[in-house]
């Protein structure tokens, strides 16, 4: 199954590293086919070339739409060399032989997000996937290169195998080389279901992405995993995707995971605000006048579990800021940027993993999110939704104070970020007591004021954060019950959805224990 390289076409947009590769085959006496701008780059550097328009014997045509369609070309990609009519054609139609294609495509990648459509059509490119594509079927005798990554292995194969290939390795590149088409096109696809159908779902799932990391393990340490970007470059937005990792070890799969969570909750926020997330829920998290400011406040929430948790700032991270998360295991710190005080001193911590990611996202754009099941995928656009004071409706017969609105506010948009059920208490825009992931709402109140009584009795409070405190519930409250037990606690306000058959019931019980209450009339499942 050794096939000897004599011809190779090669077609290339992105010409770097193209002069080695030429040489190299050249050296093989290999002769070269190629077209215009490729051809060029390979003689001024003093390569022997054949211009494809003289192999095939038709110009170059359409402003070089049309330059490696034709029977010649194809035909000499796609002739089987054991099939006696396919020998005679070729003899008859004076097709000859073309053992490998190097061929990569001009990036529409790149620019289908700054152009408009009809200039992002002209980076369609037509003749290079189909020549990647031919080579790729007829592997049994054709080698393709589809990416210039591959061409060390490629002179590696032919320098072992005495300029050879096998067909295990040209199987391994035919897949490569079909994964390529299909990633390119599904790219292209998204890029026209942006413009075409603007709030209808796309028939067929086309989203793609690129192998960026293998990870050590999944969830666990006997699962595989991998991180894959995102190929379509709209979707580069600022976050742990794209950010630079500017120390530590490589993410896990379970910190790039928390990570995104907790980037995501701080970037709700226009103050500076912290977010320390475990097992990607909140564990804490503020508001603050300052970066340090916010996370000591949040660290103040719960600073056992804190540990080897993951803190997020929506500032750049200064000196105080840095000394102050320093003090304890962190895994990872994500922020849009840090001082270089702030970095000399979060290096001194070597496990630290510390990603900038330039910006901060907005929340309240709407993008596609997946998740898979068993056979499938499920799509849903993020979760933008967004509550401010005049979209509140006061429906106790105590009116919130100012203060009060804001910590519900608050406490609202820290919510939206922990997992279902979830009860957020709050007080001064901070939070006292996290109830998340829990089977029932009652639990999620039960755990939430909990907590809040116990991070008090580790720092000797006379009494229960909770006392005083704001609450946020992500859903309606079936039944009063979750509700009274944080009257009971001493909660003074309360923000949730609203919608419960049993919203009567609910309302009067606030009224019962003198609370204020609001309902945003949207809620906040995530699960
Ligand atoms: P060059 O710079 O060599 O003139 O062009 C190389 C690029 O042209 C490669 O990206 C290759 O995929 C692409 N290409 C090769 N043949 C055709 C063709 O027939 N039509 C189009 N649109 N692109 C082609």
């Amino acid at each position: 199954a050794l096939v000897k390289i004599r011809r190779a076409l090669i077609s290339v947009s992105d010409k770097s590293c193209l002069i080695d590769v030429g040489k190299a085959l050249e050296d093989l006496g290999v002769e070269i086919l190629s077209t215009g701008g490729s051809a060029q780059k390979l003689r001024e550097n003093g390569i022997k070339v054949t211009d494809i328009s003289e192999f095939s014997g038709f110009p170059e045509i359409l402003g070089g739409r049309v330059k490696t369609l034709h029977p010649a070309i194809h035909g000499g990609i796609l002739m089987r060399r054991d099939v006696e009519t396919d020998k005679e054609e070729a003899k008859t139609y004076q097709i000859h032989e073309i053992d490998l294609v190097i061929a990569n495509l001009y990036p529409f990648e790149e620019v289908c997000m700054e152009s408009d459509l009809s200039q992002c059509i002209e980076k369609i490119d037509i003749g290079g996937t189909v020549l990647i594509r031919a080579a790729a079927k007829n592997h049994r005798w054709v080698t393709v290169v589809s990416d210039i990554n591959q061409y060390p292995e490629l002179l590696s194969e032919l320098s072992e195998f005495d300029g050879c290939t096998r067909l295990e390795f040209r199987r391994k590149l035919a897949a490569r080389a079909f994964a390529r088409c299909a990633s390119y096109d599904a790219v292209i696809a998204e890029r026209f279901f942006e413009e075409t159908h603007e709030n209808e779902l796309p028939p067929i799932f086309t989203v793609t992405a690129t192998l960026q990391q293998e990870l050590r393990y999944g969830e666990n340490p006997h699962q595989k995993a991998a991180f894959y970007m995102n190929t379509f470059q709209k979707r580069r937005l600022p976050g742990v995707a794209f950010a630079e990792q500017i120390q530590g070890k490589e993410l896990s799969y379970n910190n790039i995971a928390d990570t995104d969570a907790a980037f995501q909750l701080v970037c709700e926020f226009e103050e500076p605000a912290v977010a320390i997330i475990k097992h990607s829920n909140p564990c804490g998290a503020a508001v603050g006048v300052s970066a340090e400011d916010a996370y000591l406040k949040a660290l103040s929430c719960d600073s056992l579990s804190a540990f080897g948790g993951i803190v997020a700032c929506n500032r750049t991270i200064d000196l105080a800021a840095a000394e102050a998360i320093t003090k304890i295991f962190t895994e990872v710190l994500i922020a849009p940027d840090a001082t270089t005080e702030a970095l000399s001193v979060l290096s001194s911590k070597k496990n630290l993993r510390v990603l900038l990611t330039g910006s901060l996202m907005n929340m309240r754009d709407s993008m596609p999110t997946f998740r898979s099941v068993n056979g499938g995928i499920l799509y849903q656009t993020s979760d933008n939704g967004h509550i401010g004071k005049d979209d509140l409706q006061v429906v106790t017969k105590r009116i919130p104070t100012q203060a009060e609105l804001e910590d519900l506010l608050f406490a609202w948009r820290v919510c939206k970020h922990v997992k279902s059920n979830a009860i957020v208490l709050a007080k001064n825009k901070v939070t006292v007591g996290v109830g998340a992931g829990q089977m029932s709402r009652v639990d999620a109140s039960h755990i939430a004021i909990w907590k809040a009584t116990e991070a008090a009795k580790a720092t000797d409070e006379a009494q229960s954060r909770a006392v005083g405190s704001v609450l946020a519930s992500d859903a309606f409250f079936p039944f009063e019950d979750g509700l009274v037990i944080a009257c009971e606690a001493g909660v003074q306000a309360v923000i949730q959805p609203g919608g419960s058959k049993r919203d009567e019931e609910v309302i009067a019980a606030a009224d019962r224990y003198g609370i204020a209450m609001v309902f945003t009339g949207m809620r906040h499942f995530r699960h």
